[in-house]
């Protein structure tokens, strides 16, 4: 069975999957497969990355100051060049060679759950041979056929400032946020003790009251599970969402994500 990869695929790795070295260092710089976690609950915990293809939705993002900010991994959401379909054993292979001590897989995108069929598989894999599992996700589909498997949901609701200019706008505004689905996270995570987390992205002060209004519509949450994070991947943009990101998230009790992973190596692919 394939499963379609964006192009930085299985990251960051220092070995092919049959166990040959790698020319050249990984993104990171760092001369070990993994690299860190860089946002949420698990910050700062050694993982492996999986990057899956394509995504249902086209997020651009504007502040009230009127700069625009498109998803920043556009190639794995909407401008797909480079993606290919890869055998399940290939990837299980590639993560077995390069785990080292890492425990942690995080399964990202593009919207994963797209491809929910290969991604079931792909968990059961990864589960069995021990290890944690996150997915990424926007929270528009949920399977529990994936769930079973996955450790932590990191929920990635998108507000009305993600919506792009036409002619993406109507068909994005009408899918990205699902409040049932994002319930059922919620209450498969409570029922079967899993964890998640709401992690939502603060570009303007609209959002706050629009984060708001989606969380009076969930129940079974805790302050803690709810996540603000400043929009911008450039030093000016977080400058300016920065300081208000943590200030909301003092008056509100919810946490503050960073993004280590960009402090730390850039604003760069397969880090
Ligand atoms: S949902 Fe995520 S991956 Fe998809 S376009 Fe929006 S930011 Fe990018």
């Amino acid at each position: 069975m394939e499963i379609f990869l964006s192009r930085d695929g299985v990251f960051p790795i220092t070995r092919d999957g049959e166990g040959r070295l790698l020319r050249g260092l990984p993104a990171s710089g760092i001369p070990v497969a993994g690299t860190i976690q860089g946002e949420g609950k698990l910050n700062g915990v050694p993982s492996l990355f999986i990057r899956l293809a394509g995504c249902n939705l086209h997020c651009v993002w504007t502040t009230s100051e009127g700069s625009v900010c498109p998803c920043d991994t556009a190639y794995a959401s909407f401008e797909t060049r480079g993606a290919q379909a890869v055998e399940l054993v290939e990837i299980f292979k590639l993560i077995g060679i390069n785990r080292g001590n890492i425990t942690h897989v995080v399964i990202t995108g593009g919207e994963p759950f797209l491809q929910r069929r290969p991604l079931a598989e792909l968990c059961r894999l990864l589960a069995a041979a021990g290890f944690h599992l996150t997915v990424e996700t926007n929270g528009t589909i949920f399977d529990e056929s994936v769930a079973r498997y996955v450790d932590l949901f990191s929920l990635s609701p998108k507000l009305s400032s993600s919506t792009p200019p036409p002619p993406y706008a109507a068909r994005h505004d009408q899918i990205r946020l699902n409040i049932p689905v994002l319930q059922d996270f919620i209450t498969y995570a409570r029922q079967y003790g899993k964890d998640f987390q709401l992690k939502f992205v603060y570009s303007r002060e609209e959002d706050i009251d629009e984060i708001r209004s989606i969380l009076k519509r969930l129940c079974n949450w805790r302050p803690d599970d709810i996540l603000l994070m400043p929009m911008g991947v450039s030093p000016r943009e977080l400058d300016e969402t920065t300081p208000l990101a943590l200030e909301h998230c003092i008056r509100e009790g919810w946490r503050f994500c960073d993004r280590l992973h960009i402090a730390l190596f850039g604003n760069r692919e397969g880090v």
